[in-house]
């Protein structure tokens, strides 16, 4: 058996400022990602392929695996649409959302599914998984509460499915919160996607400090609060 140093550490969920709520280039996060140990990640912009032209130079600078991937906004919550590299369209149902990620040869993963409003909740997930239409789910997301993680592991083990790990940075500094162990150190995205088909996989990771979650969604909203607070100012000058 390996020793535990030698594990493969794949963050499967991280954004850049290509995402409109998130900050920091590809290389930014593969830098940080590097500093964390890990051995790749999955580049997941919201609805986006934008940041993918950015891989091949993180890359060679790094020597980090980077997976090209989106955050599909799907009618039925997000997924991760792992291995694809051109957009897939958002808005439309699990079955759907996932025909398109498959014709591209990736895997379609539900993100933090008992997240409100934008996971697919426990039910849609037995159904799917029933008609064996989900392979991987994501079972630890760094932004997630202690509580929802254990929940969320606990139900993605009932389902039986490859349970993966991200951390859904936002921020450089979250990368690697969260992460998917492989058995086997990949050599290329195509054994990352068979590895977590396979189930070669496990999901490691504990939740950000709340505080890096309070930020971020405080520096989301500092931007169009200090507009309008300008645009007040100016409102009433005469
Ligand atoms: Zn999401
Ligand atoms: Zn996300």
């Amino acid at each position: 058996m390996a020793p535990p140093d030698a594990a493969f550490r794949l963050d499967c969920h991280v954004h850049t400022r290509h995402s409109k709520d998130a900050r920091g280039s590809v290389l930014d996060l593969a830098v940080a990602a590097q500093a964390a140990g890990l051995g790749g990640f999955c580049l997941t912009d919201h609805d986006t392929v934008a940041g993918h032209a950015h891989i091949r130079e993180a890359q060679e600078k790094t020597g980090l695996l980077i997976v090209p991937a989106i955050e599909v906004t799907s009618a039925e919550g997000h997924i991760l649409a792992l291995g694809v590299r051109e957009d897939v369209p958002r808005g439309l149902g699990y079955l759907e959302t996932r025909e398109h990620v498959e014709d591209q040869g990736g895997v379609a993963v539900p993100a933090h599914p008992l997240r409100s409003f934008s996971g697919m909740g426990p039910r849609a997930l037995h159904h799917h998984t029933d008609e064996g239409q989900i392979l991987a789910v994501e079972a630890v997301n760094a932004r997630e509460r202690r509580l929802v993680q254990q929940n969320t592991r606990k139900l993605v083990s009932e389902l039986g499915v490859s349970p993966l790990g991200g951390s859904d940075a936002h921020w450089v500094h979250d990368v690697g919160a969260a992460y998917t162990v492989l058995d086997d150190a990949p050599g290329s995205v195509d054994d990352v996607l068979d590895a977590i088909r396979r189930g070669a996989c496990r999901a490691e990771g504990t939740p950000l400090r709340r505080l890096s979650v309070l930020g971020h969604t405080a520096s989301l909203w500092a931007g169009p609060l200090r507009r309008r607070f300008i645009d007040r100012q100016e409102a009433r000058r005469p």
